[in-house]
């Protein structure tokens, strides 16, 4: 018999093994998947109200277990206590939020019909889930990351297998538990591996929805194209924030530091780059850089102190390598800089004299770094913020909301916050995807979040059935004469049309 291979899962904080998940292999998957599918067919019949309350129980149970798993994510990400306790209580929002919509949106539709060729006819559309549903994860948000995706799919009547990220495997694995405990049916597990349990992943599952690097994503796609499943990818971002000088400039900067810091910058829609009007350049970096020095880093209990550290070293190279390649071609560091010794994390960083040529501006930093420009005015800040690969969200900032809003029109991005940060990603009504290189497809987006993980099933009924209907056989000249006119008046939309036929 072989023995299992183990992953290590390092704490970034001391680099001490936080734990171990098996290797699983792809016939390990596929045994899985099989009995996942299995027990989905009573999973869907049950109905959306026969699964509520299993959500409700489940919820209760993470809600129970909050502070255990909140240590071990912790542990397995570095993160401050703050950022570590959202989680769980983010999980369990949205629970409950695609838990109460699933009835609404898995409900049959009646539709109209688009015109009198199909008015004698009962026209409805039904949503049937994917037997099995494969969500891949990254590592930046060990329980919500997961619990955005495997939500809707389970409460669309899916059974749903996750990967989640071989660097932060412990927490979601943990959370799993859960679902045992309660007894729920077996329709919610996780692989666990690195990419190539992810690969394999997709090679068993009838819909992949996938968070994390582009390189990554192309890969899925083509995967996903390969076996002619349907497939949802939210990859990188830079998103740019916008601010002009009409802005509300306390507020920006506090959501600057904020969306930017939040999670030590290691979020998709983080504030990656921005873009200040000349008049009120010097007073926004100024304040910037006096409220980003002021943040405490590193462990401590609840409430001591505002930024973590990054999950990997490699994520820490990255962003030295996007500050140093910075400086070395102009750029001046306001505060921060540097990678703190020990650990994985990178101090907060404010970085002006930045320009296009450089990584900073172009690469996803996934970091703790604030790089800002000085722009002549809004027509520049719209060129050089929609000159990216990406396109996922963005910020613009004015107190004239119109103007705000006609910017907000222009970007190429998924998202705009206006005078907001992040906060598309915490509305679930809202769709959350990316444009560019930054995805395809969305999550979220209320009904569309369940229908998402749905086939729609066309049905028509007719509501009178006569014996033969007039478009079917034989094509007689008289026959054949009432349905051409019939059809030129329809679509030549009056009476001058209908004589010339054949
Ligand atoms: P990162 O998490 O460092 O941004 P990735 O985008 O490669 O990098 O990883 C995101 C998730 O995708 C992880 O769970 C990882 O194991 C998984 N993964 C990596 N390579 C593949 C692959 N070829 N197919 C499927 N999943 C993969």
């Amino acid at each position: 018999m072989t023995q299992t291979e183990v992953l290590e899962v390092l704490s970034p904080a001391d680099g001490r093994i936080a734990g171990t998940v098996p290797v699983m292999e792809a016939d390990a998957i596929a045994a899985r998947a099989a009995e996942l599918r299995a027990a989905q067919v009573a999973w869907h019949q049950l109905g959306a109200d026969g699964r509520a309350p299993w959500f409700a129980a489940y919820r209760d149970w993470l809600l129970d277990h909050a502070g255990e798993l909140t240590d071990l994510l912790q542990l397995e990400t570095g993160k401050v206590r703050h950022e570590a306790a959202m989680e769980v209580g983010m999980a369990a929002d949205l629970i409950n939020y695609f838990s109460k919509i699933a009835g609404g949106a898995l409900a049959t539709e009646q539709r109209k019909p688009h015109s009198i060729m199909s008015a004698a006819k009962r026209l409805s559309v039904s949503y049937q889930p994917h037997q099995l549903v494969g969500v891949i994860t990254p590592w930046n948000f060990p329980i919500t990351g997961p619990f955005m995706d495997v939500t809707p799919a389970l409460a669309a009547g899916c059974a749903v297998l996750v990967k989640p990220s071989e660097v932060t495997p412990l927490s979601l694995v943990a959370a799993l538990e859960g679902w045992r405990e309660i007894g729920a049916p077996d329709v919610f597990a996780a692989v666990t591996g690195a990419g190539g349990a992810g690969a394999a992943l997709v090679d068993v599952v009838d819909y992949i929805q996938f968070t994390g690097s582009t390189a990554t994503g192309r890969k899925i796609a083509v995967r996903a194209a390969e076996r002619l499943i349907g497939c949802s990818l939210e990859l990188g971002g830079k998103d740019p924030m916008i601010v002009l000088a009409d802005a509300d400039i306390e507020r920006a900067v506090n959501a600057a530091a904020w969306g930017g810091l939040f999670n030590s910058g290691q979020v998709c829609v983080s504030v990656e780059r921005v873009y200040v009007e000349a008049p009120v350049y010097a007073d926004f970096v100024t304040r910037l850089a006096a409220k980003v020095a002021d943040l405490r880093q590193g462990p401590g209990p609840l409430g001591s102190t505002d930024v973590g550290s990054m999950a990997t070293a490699s994520q820490v190279d990255i962003v030295e390598r996007h500050v140093d390649e910075a400086v070395a071609s102009g750029a001046r560091v306001l505060t921060g800089g540097r990678r703190v010794p020990g650990g994985t994390a990178f101090e907060p960083t404010v970085l002006v004299d930045v320009d296009h040529t450089m990584s900073c501006m172009r690469e996803e930093t996934f970091g703790p770094t604030i790089p800002v420009m000085k722009v002549a005015d809004a027509e520049e800040a719209v060129r050089l913020a929609n000159d990216s690969a990406y396109g996922l969200s963005a910020s613009v900032w004015s107190q004239d909301e119109a103007r705000a809003l006609d910017i907000a029109a222009r970007l190429d991005a998924g998202a705009v916050n206006v005078n907001d940060v992040l906060a598309n990603l915490f509305s679930f009504t809202l769709p959350h995807g990316g444009w560019k290189e930054s995805g395809i497809g969305s999550r979220f987006g209320a009904e569309a979040a369940i229908r998402k993980y749905c086939r729609a099933k066309a049905i028509t009924t007719p509501k009178v059935a006569p014996k033969n209907e007039l478009m079917w056989y034989p094509y007689t000249k008289t026959r054949s004469t009432v349905v051409h006119r019939m059809l030129r008046a329809l679509a030549g939309r009056g009476k001058r049309r209908i004589g010339k036929v054949g």
